[in-house]
């Protein structure tokens, strides 16, 4: 499969760039994403648009976000060529397709399959909403995809619509169910619970999640909202979910290594009412990403690429740099790898999220939401 070169477009200045270039790292650097502080990035989250059609209380606001122009989004080409750049250049190992929402975009099965025709063992997994996996399922995974994450808050149809401002949790379940029948698995299913929402919701979900085989990992929500109102008092910390899920199940840390997985995973039975033990055998696994209060920075190992093709060295990070503007201008390929490399040394050591509203004042929430960087 081949993806059309299409005609030059004109590059809008990216809203957000605060600092286009970075500095130079030292010389004498070894040749891969590495930081100051000894991290090496492998793992590539690249955004394929920054659009959606579900409006989350936690990402977007409820009128939307003004879109990036057509022009200023990466072409499936492009992608392709960063994609190329990182894993052939830069040691990049695994690959996740993130947005906005991915499968809004058309051309979506044909950079799937251009990236699976030059990297035949390389992971492409994607993170959806869901809506249209449906129909697309079979084909993203004729086209090369390994595995899906599929988002998803509520099996209620009042509560998931509450929190995603649409009413369209039976087409979500249409997707995951399309996504398991077409071996995209193993399926994750990420939620984000909210104080008085869905939190008293989580045992059920994971008991669908078991009964169905998904692994479902519940992620402390952060402050990355439009409509800034995340409060730390508020959050359902990963302490608070162990003890909600305690209620009905038993959980036992699993010892498998995390390998820079944010998830700390459990293996789950039930809690026999009667002794408060566990009881029958192991159900499954439940992952917890407590990005908020118990973070993993220093195990980190993800580069971004947003949908207008900067570089972000972390989802919290108030810098960006400009990978595509380079690209279009032309830059030999060298360049384009110094430019990821740089942006990369100077990553952060930690987000800092952790101190919010315990007095320390660290942290300032980033400008772009969660659906504008590409979660
Ligand atoms: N639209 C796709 C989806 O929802 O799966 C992909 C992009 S979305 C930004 C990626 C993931 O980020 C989703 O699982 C979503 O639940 C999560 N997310 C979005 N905003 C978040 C927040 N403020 N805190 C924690 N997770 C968040
Ligand atoms: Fe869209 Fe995903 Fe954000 Fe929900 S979390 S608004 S589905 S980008």
């Amino acid at each position: 499969m081949t993806v059309q070169l299409g005609l030059p477009v004109l590059r809008q200045e990216a809203p957000y760039n605060r600092m286009k270039i970075p500095p130079r790292r030292p010389q004498g650097q070894p040749s891969g994403l590495f930081d100051r502080f000894g991290r090496r990035a492998t793992d590539m989250r690249l955004s394929v648009t920054d659009k959606c059609n579900l409006r989350c209380t936690y990402c977007m606001p409820a009128e939307g976000l003004e879109w990036l122009p057509k022009p200023a989004v990466m072409t499936a080409e492009e992608i392709v060529r960063i994609v190329g750049i990182g894993v052939g250049r830069l040691g990049v190992r695994e690959l996740r397709l993130t947005g906005g929402e991915p499968l809004v975009r058309g051309d979506l099965v044909d950079i799937v399959s251009a990236l699976r025709c030059r990297h035949p063992d390389l992971p492409i997994s994607m993170t959806t909403n869901g809506l249209g996996l449906d129909k697309k399922a079979e084909l993203l995974r004729d086209a090369g995809l390994t595995r899906v994450n599929i988002s998803l808050d509520s099996l209620h149809q009042e509560t998931f619509t509450k929190i995603t401002r649409r009413p369209y949790l039976g087409r979500v379940l249409a997707g995951v169910q399309a996504a398991s029948s077409a071996g995209l698995g193993p399926i994750k299913i990420n939620a984000v619970l909210m104080r008085g929402i869905n939190d008293a919701e989580a045992p059920a979900l994971l008991a669908w999640a078991l009964e169905f085989g998904h692994e479902l990992r519940f992620i402390e929500q952060m402050p990355l909202d439009a409509d800034h109102g995340w409060s730390r008092r508020d959050m359902i910390t990963a302490t608070e979910i162990r003890e909600i899920l305690g209620t009905v199940f038993v959980l036992a840390s699993d010892p498998g290594d995390r390998d820079g997985a944010p998830a700390e995973r459990f293996r789950v039975r039930r809690r026999d009412p009667a002794t408060g033990g566990p009881a029958g055998p192991v159900l499954g696994t439940v992952g917890i990403i407590a990005s908020v209060t118990e973070p993993f920075c220093s195990d980190c190992r993800r580069t971004r690429i947003t949908a207008e093709g900067t570089i972000m060295s972390c989802l919290f990070s108030r810098q960006e740099f400009d990978l595509l503007g380079l690209l279009r201008e032309g830059a030999p390929e060298d360049e384009l790898v110094r430019r990821w490399e740089d942006a990369m040394w100077i990553k952060p050591k930690a987000h800092g999220m952790e101190h919010t509203g315990l007095g320390a004042q660290d942290f300032v929430q980033p400008d772009r939401t969660m659906s504008a960087i590409g979660g």
